[in-house]
């Protein structure tokens, strides 16, 4: 007796390519890597959170709306 269903992995892509990951990815308004200590998410002060601009998806958030902000030493 062989088993061959052992092979039947689901295989479902788990994130669409075009939805911006909440995390591993740094966009140019990161001022860090997410998940850097002393860093904290912020609203992105190009789009305001909306992760949209006038000419289409914001570049400085990557589209998300947020960015990654040092926070440092108060
Ligand atoms: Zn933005």
């Amino acid at each position: 007796m062989h088993t061959q269903s052992t092979a039947a992995v689901t295989v479902a892509t788990a994130a669409a390519p075009g939805i911006p990951a909440s995390s591993g990815q740094r966009n140019p308004g990161d001022e860090s890597a997410s998940g850097a200590p002393q860093t904290a998410e912020d609203i992105c002060p190009e789009c305001q959170g909306s992760g949209k601009l006038a000419q289409g998806s914001c570049a400085n958030c990557g589209g998300t709306g947020r960015i990654v902000k040092i926070i440092g030493d108060a």
